[in-house]
Order: C-alpha cells, then structure tokens, then sequence
C-alpha cells in the first residue's frame, strides 16, 4: 500500500510531490497530509512548478497553494506569496486565496496588510488579501483598528498614484463600511461618488452594511482535497470518470475504487454542477 510508503517516511519529500504532480486533479488525502508534514516542501514547490505543472495538467500549481496554506509556517507563507506574484492562478484568486491567506491567522496579519499595499501585485490578489483580513479579524476577533488603519492608507496610496484597478478600491468599500468607523465611512463614501463606484457597489448597500455588518464566511483549505470536492472538479473539467468500480482508484490511494472514492462519485456523477 502506498499508504504504508508515505507514512514511513520513506519517499523523500521532491518523490512525494513529483507523485502528487502524476496524480494530476484527484489526490490522495494521506499523500497530501504527509507533504504537509515535511518542511523542506516550501522550499521544494516553487523550484518544480514549472517542470510539474505541465506532468499535472495545471494541477500542481493549484494543490501547492492549498497545501501551502495548510502549513501555515512562515516559509510556506513565503512560498505562497512568491507563486502568486509570479503565476496567474485565474477563477482561484477570486475564489479561494482570500482563504487561503486568512488560515494563516493572526499571526500574519500584518505581512498579509503589506500584500495589500504592495503594487508588485496583480489588484485582484491584493483585494484577496484585504478580504483575508476581515476573515481574519471575524474569526479572532483582532485587527480591528489594524484594519481601519490600512484603509485609511490606502486612499492615501492611491492618492500618491497607485494603479489600484479601481473596481477592486470599489469592491473594497463594502469591507471598509462594514468597519463602522464614522471617519472611515465618510471617506468611503466620497471616495465611491468620486470614482463612480455605484454601478458595482451600490449606495444602498453600503449604508445597510455600515449599520449591520457584513456576512464574511471561512473556508477550511482542507476542503480542496475532499474526494467529492475534487471529482465535482473533475467533472467539470474533464466530463465522466471511465473507470471499473474494481480497477485502483483514480485518487492513488492503493485501493480498489469502489472501496475508495466511488461513493462520492456516485454523488457528483448525478448531480447538476
Ligand atoms: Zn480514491
């Protein structure tokens, strides 16, 4: 059993991820777990992303960032932020770094605040990181005034020439109102008539956000590797699994796929995605 393999510590860790790249989409969750444990794997996946990306079909780059996130150490914060620097991860920007940069908690705060005024940064990863703050700050109840503080500069940054794509300064004025800071507001709102933010965030709503807060959920990084998660992925990108309920499961588990993932795909093969 391949199980066996990892959690011996057999494989070195550029094996590991070498085996996770030929996996391409659905991975095995005890591989993903042992990657997680070895620390020379921030180090490691940034120098075989480009050779592994391609042998995975894309995958690799986007596993990385959820396993990445998952460590939550400061060489794997270190990591994440050199591949979103250096690759265009599309939809997933959009989608998941925002929680993928909040699991690191607290404790990075502040460098994540540095991402958002950091202009070497494509606008919609700088957005992301503004949002993982406010996940942040809900879930740990800190960084408040920390939060306040960084968008009162950042009107000031802006101000100094910085080419914030202004829809995402647009999209940001809803976290800001949520921050209930009256001087704050005032600037959010003169900011928003001035750029003529009201056809992507509308006057109404920001008022409504001001008195009630906002609605900001968290996402456990774990949930990217869940067998349904990624065989709904599957789907979408590759249409149907052709595989015997009795041949190795698609995942590399070792074991045969009716006894591994099937039931999920059970579930996603039916469903409308
Ligand atoms: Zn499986």
């Amino acid at each position: 059993m391949l199980t066996l393999i990892y959690r011996r510590g057999i494989m070195r860790t550029e094996e590991l991820l070498r085996e996770l790249a030929s996996r391409k989409l659905v991975v095995n969750r005890e591989l993903v777990e042992e990657i997680v444990k070895r620390q020379d794997a921030p180090k490691l996946i940034p120098e075989l992303i480009d050779e592994l990306d391609e042998v995975s079909d894309g995958w690799f780059l986007i596993h990385s960032i959820f396993i990445l996130s998952i460590m939550k150490t400061r060489e794997s914060f270190e990591a994440l932020k050199r591949i979103v620097k250096k690759y265009d991860l599309g939809d997933w920007i959009t989608e998941d770094l925002h929680h993928l940069l909040a699991n690191f908690g607290f404790e990075f705060f502040d460098d994540i605040a540095e991402i958002v005024k950091d202009r070497d940064y494509n606008p919609w990863v700088r957005y992301a990181a503004y949002r993982a703050l406010f996940i942040i700050n809900k879930e740990e109840g800190k960084g408040r005034e920390k939060l306040v503080e960084l968008s009162k500069q950042l009107f000031e940054i802006i101000d100094e020439g910085d080419e914030v794509e202004m829809d995402v300064v647009c999209f940001m004025l809803q976290y800001m109102a949520s921050l209930h800071d009256e001087e704050l507001y005032s600037i959010v709102l003169k900011f928003g008539k001035d750029m003529r933010c009201w056809g992507i965030v509308s006057l109404k709503d920001l008022e409504e956000i001001y008195e009630h807060g906002m609605e900001i959920e968290k996402r456990d990084p774990w949930q990217h590797f869940h067998p349904r998660n990624l065989l709904r992925l599957y789907k979408i990108n590759y249409g149907n699994l052709k595989l015997d309920k009795y041949e190795p499961c698609i995942c590399g588990s070792g074991r045969k796929f009716k006894y591994c993932c099937w039931e999920y795909w059970k579930e996603v093969r039916w469903s409308n995605l």
